[in-house]
């Protein structure tokens, strides 16, 4: 089922988020239903705060990128990454000290994009859907969707990595996605 998506402005994404403690149906319903509204909105991550829900919960897909990956990196794009990835209770243990820029965009903040700094690589420890665990190194592209992703259950979202001055430049923007006026073609709460 597709869920709407909470905007800008909603106190769900700046809310505190808790711990899964356990694998139920519901649980795995939920993950169905996030990644379906993720694939709905043509998004490459979705966090659940974005659905309304307060929990250490994303998903990500990056899988339509394979042909990129194969022919800029020579190597075969990881098994892992050719379906939705589900990150359960994530942890980010480490990060480098390399930083990147790169532009991000948000279902949840429509029609902007904003160049944002962050670590190249990070590590993250995590629980799959599956609640096996897994504890990998990523950069580049994975690396900037986790660090976004897990921004949202910190109650973080892109635009407050902006300099004041940016902010600025976007407030009416964001003061009208916070009052709903704005259109998108996926559903908006
Ligand atoms: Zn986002």
């Amino acid at each position: 089922m597709i869920l709407p998506i909470y905007p800008y402005g909603n106190p769900v994404l700046r809310a505190e988020c808790e711990d899964i403690t356990g694998d139920t149906p519901e649980l795995q319903q939920l993950i169905e239903d996030m990644i379906e509204t993720m694939h709905g909105a043509s998004g490459i991550g979705l966090a659940a705060p974005q659905i309304g829900k307060n929990l250490h919960l994303f998903v990500v897909d990056i899988s339509h990128l394979e042909e990129d990956y194969e022919k800029d990196e020579g190597q075969p794009f990881p098994e892992l990454w050719k379906n939705p990835i589900v990150f359960i209770n994530p942890e980010i243990t480490d990060e480098s000290e390399t930083l990147s820029d790169f532009e991000e965009g948000c279902l949840s903040i429509p029609d902007i994009r904003e160049v944002v700094t962050r670590p190249t690589e990070v590590q993250i420890r995590f629980l799959d859907r599956h609640f096996k665990t897994h504890d990998w190194r990523v950069d580049r592209l994975l690396a900037r969707v986790i660090q976004h992703e897990y921004d949202h259950i910190e109650g973080i979202l892109f635009v407050d990595h902006l300099s004041a001055f940016k902010r600025r430049m976007l407030r009416r923007k964001l003061q009208e996605i916070a009052r709903g006026n704005i259109e998108t073609d996926y559903k908006m709460l």
